[in-house]
């Protein structure tokens, strides 16, 4: 845990929304943000990427088009980054909002050296409103902001599994669970953990990520203390 001094947590909006998969589950906001305040005590600074899949995936909109889709999904991420906001701030912690799309009367504007300098003061920093631009994702939103900011490693939380498998380890009794994958093996095995823009773009410029399963919000902790939690993937071991 030495070595890590600056992370991006990414939040997915299932995360948030705990077993219903809409809207907000108060009390795994709770938790997340209490193992969140865990980890800036151990001296990381913590960035965090916040999903909008609780209320809307720009896939999922039949009768408009993709790229208005995509907005109201961005415009999800914000809820959910004001949300935790919230709650970080409740349990003491110092936090900004900054938004891809820029709304100044409730968040700043994302802006990359001031979001580091955030960080520099230990505050943790909430990247909403995704990208800004439609037809990306929140998680290649993590892969470029954790390229952005230096950071030294993206934690991937998980619903419904603890780390990456050959297989569904909900449908298959013999699903195997990889500890470590390099970027490339994710891309031939076609499995779905990020999507391509993410995966390569991590491959290309060398970011670590640890995929960890995130209905134990307290292995955002442990995947630090204990090797074989989670799955680690690289460009190369
Ligand atoms: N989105 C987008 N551009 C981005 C990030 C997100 O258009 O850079 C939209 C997209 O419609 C996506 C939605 O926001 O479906 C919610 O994000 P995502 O599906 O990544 O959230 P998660 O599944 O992590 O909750």
């Amino acid at each position: 845990m030495q070595d890590i001094k600056r992370i991006i947590l990414k939040l997915s909006g299932e995360a948030l929304s705990g077993k219903t998969g809409f809207g907000f589950d108060d009390e795994m906001i709770d938790k997340i943000c209490q193992n969140i305040k865990i980890l800036t005590e151990k001296g990381i600074e913590v960035a965090i990427v916040v999903g909008g899949g609780n209320f809307w995936r720009g896939r999922s909109g039949t009768n408009i088009d993709r790229a208005s889709s995509d907005n109201i999904g961005m415009l999800g991420t914000v809820m959910n980054g004001l949300r935790v906001q919230g709650t970080l701030e409740e349990i003491g912690l110092d936090t900004r909002l900054m938004t891809a799309i820029s709304m100044k009367e409730v968040a700043e504007p994302y802006i990359r050296r001031r979001a580091i300098r955030h960080l520099e003061k230990g505050r943790v920093v909430i990247f909403s409103a995704g990208t800004g631009l439609p037809y990306f994702s929140t998680d290649t939103t993590a892969s470029l902001r954790a390229l952005e900011i230096g950071a030294d490693v993206i934690l991937l939380g998980k619903t419904g599994t603890d780390g990456i498998y050959d297989k569904d380890p909900n449908l298959f009794d013999d699903a195997k669970k990889f500890d470590k994958l390099t970027y490339k093996e994710i891309l031939q095995k076609e499995l779905k953990i990020m999507d391509t823009t993410a995966t390569s773009l991590c491959m290309d410029n060398d970011m670590p990520l640890i995929v960890f399963g995130i209905d134990d919000p307290a292995n955002m902790v442990r995947v630090f203390e204990n090797e074989n939690l989670g799955t680690r993937v690289k460009e190369s071991f």
